[in-house]
């Protein structure tokens, strides 16, 4: 089986296809000659999942799923969660963020946050949507060179490293996406 994976992300896209099962070819959305950007334009983390999900299967007429991820922390009311990739501005830049979100935090003593990826997957024209969630705390400064993002910051709850200190295999155990992603997979399974 062949599904298209909306995401220009390299690394998003190894850990997804590491979490398929092997009958499950994921392509990415050069594959299918989609190299414009994709707009993601709404308000919620899940609505730019569905938006992504939709706009491949409308143009190009695939089977597929999107995902969209976003960092709650809590002494921020929630921020920058869908707003996450532009947190410093349009550069969309991972240092940028961290840099900006390590200054708001830094006389605050509650450090709190968590990771939501919702997933979207458009298939025999039906909608689904699975959401994967990870807690954890904000360090104060960034640990690790692996991973992506805000990997560098974030430590999972109960953890003394960082996703950017993890393995793919550990980050992928306990993290948001690799929670999503297997919900996803149980559903493709049953179908
Ligand atoms: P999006 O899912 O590509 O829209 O990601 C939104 C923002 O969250 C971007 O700044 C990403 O770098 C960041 N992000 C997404 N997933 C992760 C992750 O697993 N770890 C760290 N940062 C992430």
């Amino acid at each position: 089986m062949q599904l298209v994976f909306a995401t220009n992300n390299l690394n998003k896209l190894k850990e997804v296809q590491s979490l398929m099962p092997q009958h499950i070819k994921l392509l990415g959305l050069k594959d299918i000659g989609c190299i414009e950007d994709i707009p993601e334009t709404q308000n919620t983390i899940k609505d730019n999942a569905i938006q992504k999900a939709n706009f491949v299967k409308e143009h190009y007429g695939y089977d597929c799923f999107a995902d969209d991820t976003g960092l709650e922390v809590e002494v921020l009311n929630g921020a920058p969660g869908v707003y996450s990739a532009r947190y410093a501005g349009k550069q969309r830049n991972d240092d940028d963020n961290m840099d900006k979100l390590l200054q708001e935090l830094e006389k605050k003593p509650n450090r709190s946050a968590q990771f939501k990826t919702i997933i979207a997957l458009h298939i025999h024209n039906e909608l689904h949507t699975f959401t994967g969630i990870c807690k954890g705390e904000i360090t104060k400064t960034k640990k690790g060179a692996k991973g992506f993002g805000y990997d560098p910051i974030f430590q999972p709850k109960g953890y003394t490293k960082t996703f950017a200190e993890l393995s793919l295999e550990e980050k992928n155990r306990i993290g948001h996406r690799g929670k999503a992603v297997r919900l996803l997979v149980q559903s493709l399974n049953s179908k």
